[in-house]
């Protein structure tokens, strides 16, 4: 079973790209971002105590982001999964191996989109323009989600790194090719 982490800066094309593996690979594919903007626009309990993490570009407490993918995993098993912004600390991913070893699955490859940090706050701007994320609006917001990203996510690829499951891919170029190199990578580890 295909299990992929897609990884990188917020901006740098995760979403798009895991939406278009899946349909390749025939995988599930889960955003926890998505899975929270979901929960707080439902305006359930659990999506009102993230909404100030998220309108300041924090991260969501892992031990809340863990059971939103452990919820998810349960009724998705059958088949493999492209992760899309998870796990996004060395804590999320410790507790999501355990997670998959529990269910006789592991984690085939995390694969790192390569994008400089202009070309990252371009294309937020530019996204949020048409779709209407708070998160996607206020440079500050953007810079400080980037800050955060290398003061705690940057680490996890050392995680994958020593299990020998972490690849790197340039993120610059269409999405043509930018995709053709992620299953070039996919690829590789079947
Ligand atoms: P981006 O990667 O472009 O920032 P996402 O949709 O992946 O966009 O995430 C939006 C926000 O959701 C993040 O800034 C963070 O606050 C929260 N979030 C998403 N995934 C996680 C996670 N695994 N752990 C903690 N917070 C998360």
């Amino acid at each position: 079973m295909l299990n992929i982490i897609l990884f990188g800066a917020p901006g740098c094309g995760k979403g798009t790209q895991a939406q278009r593996l899946a349909a390749h690979y025939d995988l599930y594919h889960i955003s926890t971002g998505e899975v929270i903007r979901g929960e707080i626009k439902a305006g359930t309990e659990l999506g009102r105590s993230m909404e100030a993490y998220i309108s300041r570009g924090e991260l969501a407490p892992d031990s809340i982001v863990v059971e939103m993918v452990r919820n998810y995993m349960a009724s998705h098993s059958d088949k493999g999964c492209i992760f899309d912004g998870f796990p996004r600390t060395t804590a999320q991913a410790e507790i999501f191996d355990e997670m998959l070893k529990e269910v006789n699955s592991e984690v085939t490859t995390m694969v790192f989109m390569d994008v400089p940090e202009e070309e990252l706050v371009r294309r937020i701007l530019l996204r949020g323009k048409d779709s209407g994320r708070a998160d996607d609006s206020s440079e500050e917001v953007i810079r400080n989600r980037i800050e955060v990203y290398r003061q705690q996510t940057e680490i996890v690829a050392e995680h994958y790194t020593r299990q020998e499951k972490y690849a790197e891919v340039n993120g610059l170029g269409t999405m043509d090719e930018v995709f053709e190199r992620l299953c070039a990578v996919i690829d590789s580890k079947r």
